[in-house]
């Protein structure tokens, strides 16, 4: 590949939320082929051109989608911002290397969602993760503590996660996610291990300051927050965001679907239980052994009901809106997505 290709991908991926120099080296797809290996395995009948074709399609593995979970509470915000003005007070020219308020969150999961189809079958996927999230919290809610700095390479700046079982907790939902969405065929994760992070710059956002003598975040220009506290989250909604399509107006990604999270319930547990035998290291697959009790099902009831309509309000829109903006793409959002603006401000702890 010429350099000039090199550099134009490089480009093309800029305001992408895994832009950098090293997503080009990292992002690799280690967790996809375990798959797919498998699936060759079991049909060793494919003939040879169609491998040759599945194995481009990993090596070209690009994520375009990702699911994110919304950072807005105004406390962590706030705090990111005057951690951003600190530093671009140190050196004016890392202004462009901030990552701008509106789009602050957490990545879950990457993947690749290249056709409509596959947006679709990405949409049905995130549906599905509702109930196991839910499970996984058991009712409860789970609080996002940020606290301190840390960089990737000294390319990527972000807030840390206080040390805590919430930790665990995310991993799990991560781990959920990328088995619900590799299941499905879909092509996602990363060959790193997840690593939770809110990012508040990245070098790659402003290519020249590299050329500018620029290349590392010098840890001094953080220093001062080091162990700063900077609030927490609670965990409300995942979004599946697009990272190349225009931004929303409000500064978020994307949305093509969205799930809130129910609090204080834990509904579906007959659906997890057919599930939770294929799940690796389900650790709540052996738990209640016996029939869901009625309110249970009422409950599940209802979760279907309401994933059925939201998944149909989705297809009618998509339908809708692909007539009223041809060329504009797949701009589909749930409820829960158009209240992005509104409630993105109102849902903070
Ligand atoms: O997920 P987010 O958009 O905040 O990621 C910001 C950058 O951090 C991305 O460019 C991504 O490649 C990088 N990253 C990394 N190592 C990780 C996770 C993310 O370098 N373990």
């Amino acid at each position: 590949m010429s350099e000039n290709f090199e550099a134009k991908t490089l480009d093309s991926l800029i305001n992408m939320p895994l832009a950098t120099i090293d997503i080009k080296d990292d992002c690799g797809i280690t967790d996809v082929p375990q798959i797919n290996s498998k699936r060759s395995n079991e049909s060793e009948w494919i003939k040879s051109d169609e491998v040759k074709k599945r194995k481009r399609k990993l090596k070209d593995y690009q994520p375009n989608y990702f699911l994110s979970i919304p950072i807005t509470n105004r406390e962590i915000t706030g705090g990111i911002k005057i951690l951003q003005n600190a530093i671009i007070q140190q050196d004016k020219r890392l202004a462009k290397a901030m990552v701008t308020d509106g789009s602050f969150h957490i990545t879950l999961l990457v993947m690749q969602l290249l056709t409509e189809d596959e947006v679709n079958i990405g949409i049905d996927a995130l549906l599905e993760l509702k109930p196991f999230v839910e499970e996984i919290l058991q009712g409860k809610h789970l609080i996002l503590p940020f606290q301190g700095i840390d960089t990737f390479g000294n390319q990527v700046g972000f807030v840390k996660l206080a040390e805590g079982d919430h930790i665990n907790t995310l991993l799990e939902i991560a781990e959920t996610a990328k088995y619900i969405f590799q299941e499905k065929g879909i092509l996602a994760g990363e060959n790193r291990s997840f690593k939770p992070h809110l990012t508040f710059m990245k070098l790659s956002k402003a290519p020249w300051l590299r050329k500018n003598g620029i290349k590392k975040i010098d840890p001094e220009l953080y220093e001062k927050f080091i162990n700063h506290r900077f609030g927490e989250e609670m965990l409300y909604r995942i979004d599946l965001c697009s990272m190349l399509k225009k931004k929303q107006n409000n500064g978020y990604y994307h949305c093509d679907s969205s799930i809130v999270i129910d609090e204080l319930e834990s509904s579906s547990s007959a659906v997890l239980q057919s599930y939770s035998k294929d799940l690796p290291n389900w650790p709540r697959g052996e738990k209640n052994g016996g029939e869901p009790d009625d309110a249970e099902l009422v409950r599940l009831s209802k979760r279907l009901v309401e994933n059925a309509v939201l998944k149909a309000v989705q297809q009618y829109l998509e339908e809708t809106q692909n007539k009223k903006q041809p060329g504009e793409g797949n701009s589909v959002k749930t409820e829960e997505a158009d209240r992005n603006g509104s409630d993105r401000d109102n849902n903070r702890k």
